[in-house]
C-alpha cells in the first residue's frame, strides 16, 4: 500500500478534536493534535486533560425515546470514543449518561496518548495558514483563544463569527394550544401570517412580568457580564427596567388584531419558525437565565403554551461559533477552502455530545479527502445528519445553536401518539444509519 505522506492537523484538545484524531487515525493517517492547555488556559477549564467537561457531569439520556440517546447510539455505531469513555466512567443517574469527570478525561487522554498516530503539541495556534495543502480541523471550542478568533475572523469576516449564545427557547409545534392563538405578522391584517401569536390580558402579562422578575435564574459568570452590553438582553433583565417595558419590546401587541375578539390584545408573544417543515417554532425576543424548570413553569401560563414542550431552553452564554450556513458545508468544510474543516461547539451545535459528533464527521471526511474519497453524507433521517442539514441550512433570519431534539429530524407526517412517532423516528435513524455505508471505504 502506497504511504500517505499527508498530516492532518487538529486545533484543540477536547471532545470534538479527540473524536476526530481518533477515526483520522484509524485510517492510517498522521495527526498532529495542537492543545493549548496547560500554557494558555481557558475561563473555565481546570485540568490538562483532553475531553474535559466544563460543567456538567450529565452527557444526558441515552434512552432511545429521547433525541441524545439515538444520537450516541449513532455515535457509538461509529466508533465514538467519547460514548465509549462514558460508558466506561458512568456513575448512576438514573437514564441520563452522568460520568465521573476525571475518569472520563483521563480515559479519553489515555487513548490520544496511546495512539502512535497522533502527535499531542502543547501550543496554542494563533494564526490559519492560507494555503495550507493538507487539511485542518478547527475544533476549538465555545472558548477559542482570542488570537485564533481573530484569525478565524479574518478567515470567514467579522460578521460571521460570534462570542456568545442569546438563544430563546424553542418549543414542539406539536404542543402548542392553536385554539388559544392566532397567526398573524403585524400590520398585514389580511395575510396568512408568518407568527404564531399568543394572546396576554392585563393580568396575565403582569403575572409574566412578576414570574420573570422573581423566578430562579442560573447566575453569571464574571467572564460573560460584558455580554449584556452587547445588545443582549435576558427577559428578566428587561423586565427590571419596568412593568411595561416588555410591552414596548418583544410583548408588543400593535399592529395585531385577535381575530376571535376584532381586538388588539393586551400584550403579545410571538413565535416563529425555525425550519421549513414548521416542527420547531421559537419565542421571539425570549432569551433567558431563568433555571430550565422555571422556564417549563413560567412559560406554560402563557395562552396557548400550556403544555408546550421545549425542544431546547432559552439561555445566554460564552460561546464563539461560526455563522456556519453562510460558511461550511455538509462535510463541514469551509466553502471558501475545501481543507479547513470545522467541529465540534464552533460549527454552531450545543452540548458535549453533539460537539463530539461533528469531531467524528470532520475526522472521517477530512481522512476521505486526503486519500481521495468522496466525503460522506449521514443521511437526513439520523440524529447525526439532521443536526449537520440543521447547521448548513442557509436563510436563517439569525443562526442560534442547537442542541439535537426530535424537531430538527425529518417528521413523520402520520397520526400517531408522540412516543410511537418517537420510537419510529429512532428505528429510522438507525435503519437508515445501518444501511449507509460509503464511511467504511
Ligand atoms: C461555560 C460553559 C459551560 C458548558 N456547559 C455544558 C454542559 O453542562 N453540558 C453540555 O452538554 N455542554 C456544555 N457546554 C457546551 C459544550 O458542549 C462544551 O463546551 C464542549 O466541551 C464543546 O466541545 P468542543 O470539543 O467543541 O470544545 P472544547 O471541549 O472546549 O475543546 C476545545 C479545546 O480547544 C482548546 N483551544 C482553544 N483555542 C485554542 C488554540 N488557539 N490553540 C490550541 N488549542 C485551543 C481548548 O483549550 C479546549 O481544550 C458548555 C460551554 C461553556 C462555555
Amino acid at each position: 500500500m502506497e504511504k500517505i505522506n499527508k498530516n492532518i492537523t487538529i486545533v484543540g484538545g477536547g471532545l470534538a478534536g479527540c473524536e476526530a484524531a481518533h477515526q483520522i487515525s484509524k485510517f492510517g493517517l498522521r495527526v498532529k493534535l495542537y492543545e493549548m492547555r496547560p500554557e494558555v488556559k481557558t475561563p473555565t477549564h481546570k485540568t490538562s486533560l483532553f475531553g474535559e467537561l466544563v460543567c456538567s457531569n450529565s452527557l444526558k439520556s441515552d434512552s432511545l425515546e429521547n433525541a441524545s440517546g439515538i444520537l450516541k447510539k449513532e455515535m457509538e455505531y461509529l466508533d465514538s470514543i467519547v460514548i465509549k469513555c462514558a460508558y466506561e466512567s458512568r456513575v448512576p443517574a438514573g437514564k441520563a449518561l452522568a460520568v465521573d469527570r476525571n475518569i472520563f478525561s483521563k480515559k479519553l487522554t489515555q487513548i490520544i496518548e496511546d495512539n502512535s498516530n497522533i502527535e499531542i503539541i502543547r501550543e496554542e495556534i494563533k494564526k490559519l495558514p492560507k494555503d495550507k495543502a493538507d487539511p485542518i480541523i478547527i475544533a476549538s471550542g465555545p472558548l477559542t483563544s482570542d488570537a485564533l478568533s481573530k484569525g478565524i475572523s479574518n478567515l470567514t469576516s467579522s460578521e460571521h463569527l460570534y462570542f456568545y449564545d442569546s438563544i430563546s427557547p424553542i418549543i414542539d409545534s406539536e404542543s402548542i394550544d392553536y385554539s388559544k392563538t392566532f397567526r398573524a405578522s403585524r400590520y398585514e391584517e389580511n395575510a396568512e401570517g408568518d407568527y404564531i401569536n399568543c394572546p396576554l390580558n392585563k393580568e396575565q402579562y403582569y403575572e409574566l412580568v412578576d414570574d420573570l422578575t422573581h423566578g430562579e435564574k442560573i447566575e453569571t459568570h464574571e467572564f460573560e457580564k460584558q455580554i449584556y452590553f452587547e445588545s443582549c438582553m435576558p427577559v428578566e433583565a428587561i423586565c427590571e427596567r419596568g412593568k411595561d417595558t416588555l410591552m414596548f419590546g418583544p410583548m408588543k401587541p400593535v399592529g395585531l388584531v385577535d381575530p376571535k375578539t376584532g381586538k388588539r390584545p393586551f400584550a403579545v408573544l410571538q413565535l416563529r419558525t425555525e425550519n421549513k417543515e414548521e416542527t420547531m417554532y421559537n419565542m421571539v425576543g425570549f432569551q433567558t437565565k431563568l433555571r430550565y424548570p422555571e422556564q417549563r413553569r413560567v412559560f406554560r401560563k402563557i395562552p396557548g403554551l400550556e403544555n408546550a414542550e421545549f425542544l431546547r431552553y432559552g439561555s445566554i452564554h460564552r460561546n464563539t461559533y461560526i455563522n456556519s450556513p453562510e460558511l461550511i458545508t455538509k462535510d463541514l468544510s469551509l466553502k471558501s477552502n475545501e481543507n479547513i474543516y470545522f467541529a465540534g461547539q464552533i460549527t454552531g451545535v450545543e452540548g458535549y455530545v453533539e460537539s463530539a459528533a461533528m469531531g467524528i464527521i470532520a475526522g472521517i471526511n477530512a481522512s476521505r479527502k486526503v486519500l481521495g474519497h468522496n466525503s460522506i453524507q449521514i443521511p437526513s433521517e439520523t440524529a447525526i445528519g439532521s443536526l449537520i442539514d440543521y447547521i448548513t441550512t442557509e436563510n436563517k433570519k439569525s443562526f442560534q445553536p442547537i442542541n439535537i431534539n426530535f424537531g430538527l429530524f425529518p417528521p413523520i407526517n402520520k397520526k400517531m401518539n408522540k412516543k410511537d412517532k418517537r420510537e419510529l423516528i429512532g428505528n429510522r435513524a438507525l435503519k437508515s444509519l445501518a444501511e449507509y455505508k460509503p464511511y467504511t471505504n
